[in-house]
């Protein structure tokens, strides 16, 4: 159980990749979890938030902050004037601007700065 009442998804190899992969998650419940927000953290990482479509509980995923090999290809694109990719998230998952940083709308991650 999480800090707010949320369980919190054992931290596996598949998950993520599903998630990043726009995949619908199964739920350990049974079911599937629906994917109800985004909260990024103040250390760059974020959590995703879930509801299993079987027994209506509530679900967390830890996305773990970005890799300076990920941030060195931001960076990297951002210099050759492309508008970079979440690196996770693959083609077509634009970065976006929220405030100094460059953010994944998707996972909720920082890769850079603006
Ligand atoms: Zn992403």
């Amino acid at each position: 159980m999480g800090e707010d009442g949320n369980m919190v998804l054992e931290e596996d190899k598949v998950l993520p990749r599903l998630f990043y992969g726009g995949h619908q998650l199964p739920s350990p419940m049974g079911g599937f979890l629906m994917l109800l927000g985004v909260r990024p953290a103040t250390t760059g990482a974020a959590t995703v938030l879930f509801e299993c479509s079987a027994s209506s509980l509530r679900y967390t995923l830890s996305i773990p902050k970005s890799t300076p090999k990920e941030r060195s290809e931001v960076k990297k694109l951002q210099q050759e004037g492309e508008d970079p990719d979440c690196p996770r998230h693959g083609a077509g998952a634009r970065l976006v601007r929220a405030g100094n940083e460059l953010v994944c709308k998707l996972c909720g991650v920082s890769y850079g700065r603006v």
